[in-house]
């Protein structure tokens, strides 16, 4: 819950641009998740400041949501301010081999944005659903590619929205679907990634390549959250969920994806409980079988509202 002042200050900040109590299942691609007691969307940068330093000084938690599509946001919701950053959306071509994207703008603006002038070098990303600020944060990729790969530098608001930092490449410690070491709290607002001038059907044809591979391997026209579990060294999480014959297992509406093993799907009324469910049937049996213990890629947000899972 947040107390009238802290209310009325963020109204003052953003007016019709936070929302309170407003469900999270409406803004992640699983299409679950409880409230969040404010949802914020600021319309720039310095708005986005203004917002972080109110949240400071009413000692509200800050929750970044990018796209929302790794994401498992639990049934009781998120508390503080969920801040979205899709009115931050503007690209430009910086130099012949540069484009300068604010963290907001989508997979799809941004890949419309390189095939039409032909840039090469993102291609990889374009069927990856997020914003520029998720890619980041999650060093999104696919194969050996990943946004490691072609980020030159990246702006860091700080969590008072006091100061922007540039980090270059050299500074950022990118890991494993993660960009470690950044200060709690802190905003990625934009960045400058490498490309390569191109032929603009080169770069159309590589990226309708990678979709329609997509579209046979993973159950995009039903809410997930991509994959559910971090591949672990040497293997693929996906396959050892299978091989241990957990594809199309179910706890209420959510199932192991029938086409990979590593997406959960939504069938309709999921729950958060039910996915974290088979969440821990698909851990533990994996763990049972071969001694691995899968550690999850998606972002586990928010508080618990419903008795726990019962075992299956
Ligand atoms: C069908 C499907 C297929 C997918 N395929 C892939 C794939 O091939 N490869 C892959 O890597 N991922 C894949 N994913 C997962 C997802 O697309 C990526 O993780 C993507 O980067 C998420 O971006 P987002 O903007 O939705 O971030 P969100 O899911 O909203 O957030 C993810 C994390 O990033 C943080 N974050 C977001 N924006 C910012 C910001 N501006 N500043 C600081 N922190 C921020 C959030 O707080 C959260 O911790 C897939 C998902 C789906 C649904």
């Amino acid at each position: 819950m947040i107390g009238a002042a802290a209310r009325e200050a963020l109204d003052r900040c953003l007016a019709e641009r936070v929302e309170f109590d407003v469900p999270l299942s409406r803004h992640t691609s699983l299409r679950i998740g409880g409230p969040a007691d404010a949802l914020a969307t600021p319309s720039d940068r310095a708005e986005l400041a203004r917002l972080l330093a109110v949240c400071a000084e009413h000692a509200l938690p800050v929750t970044v949501l990018g796209g929302g599509f790794n994401v498992l946001v639990r049934e009781g919701g998120i508390r503080g301010v969920v801040v979205r950053l899709r009115k931050l959306r503007r690209i430009e071509q910086t130099a012949p081999d540069q484009v300068a994207i604010e963290a907001g703008a989508s997979h799809a603006t941004i890949t419309r944005f390189c095939t039409s002038h032909g840039l090469a070098g993102l291609e990889f990303a374009a069927g990856i659903p997020g914003t520029l600020g998720g890619w980041l944060a999650m060093n999104a990729g696919i194969g050996v590619r990943e946004m490691k790969d072609v980020v030159r530098e990246i702006d860091l608001l700080d969590r008072k929205g006091q100061a922007t930092t540039t980090l270059p490449r050299a500074a950022l410690d990118f890991r494993y679907r993660e960009l470690a070491g950044l200060e709690p709290g802190s905003v990625i607002v934009a960045a400058r990634l490498e490309v390569t001038p191109g032929e603009r059907s080169k770069v159309e044809a590589e990226v309708d390549r990678l979709l329609e591979q997509r579209h046979r391997t993973q159950p995009i026209d039903q809410p997930s959250c991509g994959s559910v579990f971090r591949n672990p060294p040497g293997d693929h999480a996906g396959r050892l969920i299978e091989a241990v014959g957990l594809k199309g297992s179910r706890a209420g509406a959510a199932e192991i994806s029938t086409v990979h093993a590593n997406f959960i799907v939504n069938h309709g009324d999921a729950t958060a409980t039910d996915v974290l469910c088979l969440i821990e049937r698909a851990r533990d049996l994996v763990a049972a079988r071969t001694g691995i213990r899968l550690e999850t890629e998606v972002k586990i947000l928010g508080v618990a509202a419903s008795p726990k899972c019962e075992r299956g």
